[in-house]
């Protein structure tokens, strides 16, 4: 069966799109050694999921390579260090945004989808030609806010415009950087809040976590199970399993009871069906 294309999108930058893309990419492998996930960093320009992971060293082509055939897709590619079956497309460097376009992604997806069971795509900030070429070959989106105004609001036209597809992409949300203190104190917006306004299914929530900056200095994404007490990498390792379909409730992230999403969670079935 041909692999699924989730993509990683926001309104707003510096959300964690990246972040989310990593740490999930690298929970699903870490999951079942029988799923093949490959990411996609779309940021030409602004490189950095390579070096979340750690792989900035080993690049050799890049995605633009690719697409003006100055290699193969499988010469670009870079294999994890820690799971064999993770793999990373890297963006270009150093060449300007419109070098690929939507058509182009297409078929390097479809030439992907025979070798990965699933492709997971970090965009770019905005709603320019990058994010569109992000978008063409997505089956799912993943759209990822804080819970500020500023975030939710650029999170809502986004949505907005993937509806307007023609092409039927389901969106869920990730909230991400929560601050429980905060939630209380009334001095940011809860999960409901968000929920609310957006309007889309939750697929998780994130919290804030000082550990995130270690994590990315040393290319470990917190996601790696040696990282046990990171709020964060727990929060990510349970979305990878909800994407598979495993029914896993929200973190207790208030230290209270939040029974009250798993009813939520029950209907979300495995997005990646494989066979
Ligand atoms: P984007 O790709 O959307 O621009 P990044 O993933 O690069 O965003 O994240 C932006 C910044 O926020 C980075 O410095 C990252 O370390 C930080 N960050 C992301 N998620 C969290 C979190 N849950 N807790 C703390 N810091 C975070
Ligand atoms: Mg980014």
């Amino acid at each position: 069966m041909p692999g699924k294309t989730i993509l990683f999108t926001s309104g707003k930058g510096g959300v964690g799109k990246t972040t989310s893309t990593a740490n999930i990419a690298v929970a699903l492998a870490a999951q079942d050694p029988n799923i093949n996930v490959c990411m996609i960093d779309m940021d030409i320009g602004l490189r950095n999921l390579d070096i979340q992971l750690g792989l900035e060293n080993r690049i050799v082509y890049n995605l633009v390579d690719v697409v003006e055939g100055a290699c193969k897709t499988k010469q670009a590619l870079v294999k994890d260090k820690r799971l064999p079956n993770l793999a990373l497309l890297p963006a270009a460097q150093t060449r300007d945004k419109s070098a690929v376009t939507p058509e182009q992604m297409v078929s390097l997806i479809d030439e992907l989808r025979e070798m990965f069971d699933l492709i997971l795509i970090d965009s770019p900030a905005g709603i320019e030609q990058g994010f569109h070429n992000s978008v063409a070959a997505a089956d799912e989106a993943i759209i990822i806010t804080t819970a500020e105004m500023s975030a939710v609001r650029d999170a809502d036209r986004v949505i907005g415009l993937l509806e307007a597809y023609p092409r039927k992409i389901n969106c869920w949300l990730l909230i991400n950087r929560l601050r429980a203190s905060m939630v209380k104190s009334n001095d940011m917006m809860s999960v409901d809040d968000v929920m609310e306004i957006l309007g889309i299914k939750l697929l998780g929530v994130i919290p804030e976590d000082e550990k995130i900056i270690v994590s990315t200095n040393k290319g470990e994404p917190l996601s790696l199970a040696v990282n046990k007490t990171s709020g964060a990498g727990q929060a990510f390792r349970n979305v990878a399993l909800r994407l598979t379909g495993v029914e896993v409730p929200l973190m207790d992230i208030f230290g209270e009871n939040q029974n009250i999403f798993v009813k939520q969670f029950k209907k979300l079935k495995s997005l990646i069906k494989f066979g």
